[in-house]
């Protein structure tokens, strides 16, 4: 049963808080907002939103308090001369940043008596909203759980459990996959391209290899975990043999092919050192060097 929508505050409307705020308000909640450069809350208002004239009226308005502004130097500097209105509150901090700054901010809160949660959003502003995306959260799992209604409105909470760096440390491990992803996607519909295959084309059958690809994953994970990497799928002696087609694709068709130099590097790296007869998991260990 669907409780009835509480108060929020949100706490910054660039393009990620404003998107957060719309998500309050599609939902149902009594939401008030506050930013530095208050014109950004008229779009907010006519959708029934509370400006806040001050972040200290803001704060005081609900007892779930949500920021999202560019980083935790503008986190300290809009909530610091506030902190004595939060006490007894829950601080909701969905602004990027490092562990080291999200733990820093938790102990600031906890010295408040402020309720801190640290997230992270999976996703772009258009993606707020849909429960298909994740929403990780750190630092209180029974803070997350007391509030999870409210929460489960911008995206799917994933509880990371209690250590507060936790959001920050997968947030940036996540967008690093992202951009090796694209790294390598971008690399491969290149040299699709340059024999007339049109990047949708290639890209169908691209999404289909990544479902294998995240089965791959789950294997080499389990390999991680318990230190052993037994050649038993491909190992990688073969795949030394195999980018080897890979960057001869590439140089035919003068394609850049940096991507899979950096990975044959590894490979190779791997290999001196003797272990050509494991599991791909093994180059793990250049990663922790
Ligand atoms: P944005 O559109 O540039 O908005 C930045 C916000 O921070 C604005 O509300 C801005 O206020 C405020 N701000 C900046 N410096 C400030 C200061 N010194 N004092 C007070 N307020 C300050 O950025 P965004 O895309 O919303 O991103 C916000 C956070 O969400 C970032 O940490 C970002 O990494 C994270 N995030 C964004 C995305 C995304 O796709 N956009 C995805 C995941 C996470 P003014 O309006 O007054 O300038």
């Amino acid at each position: 049963m669907r409780t009835q929508p509480v108060p929020v505050t949100v706490v910054g409307l660039g393009q990620m808080g404003a998107a957060l705020a719309g998500a309050f308000l599609a939902a149902g909640h009594p939401t008030t907002v506050f930013n530095r450069t208050p014109d950004k809350a008229a779009p907010l208002v006519e959708r029934g939103a509370v400006r806040a004239a001050t972040v200290a009226e803001a704060v005081a308005a609900s007892e779930l308090v949500v920021v999202c502004v560019l980083d935790y130097d503008a986190v300290h500097a809009l909530l610091g001369p506030v902190a004595g209105a939060l006490r007894g509150r829950v601080l909701v901090n969905l602004t990027s940043g490092s562990p080291e700054q999200a733990r820093a901010a938790a102990e600031w809160a906890a010295g408040h008596g402020i309720g801190y949660l640290d997230g992270g959003i999976m996703t772009t502003p258009p993606g707020v909203g849909d429960s298909a995306n994740m929403i990780l959260y750190a630092g209180g799992p029974e803070l997350l759980a007391a509030h999870r209604p409210a929460l489960e409105v911008l995206g799917d909470p994933v509880d990371l459990g209690p250590d507060a760096g936790l959001a920050s440390l997968y947030d940036a491990g996540l967008l690093g996959l992202m951009w090796s992803v694209f790294g390598g996607w971008l690399h491969a519909t290149a040299l699709a391209g340059a024999d007339g295959v049109p990047a949708a084309e290639f890209t169908a059958v691209a999404v289909r290899w990544l479902r294998t690809v995240s089965w791959f994953l789950t294997t080499y994970a389990g390999q991680i975990d318990a230190g052993e990497y037994p050649g038993d799928d491909a190992t990688i002696d073969v795949q030394v043999a195999s980018i080897a087609h890979l960057l001869h694709a590439g140089e035919e068709r003068g394609i850049d092919n940096r991507l899979p130099r950096l990975h044959l590097e590894l490979m190779r790296e791997a290999v001196e050192a003797g272990h050509g007869g494991d599991s791909y998991a093994r180059i793990i260990e250049s990663f922790r060097k």
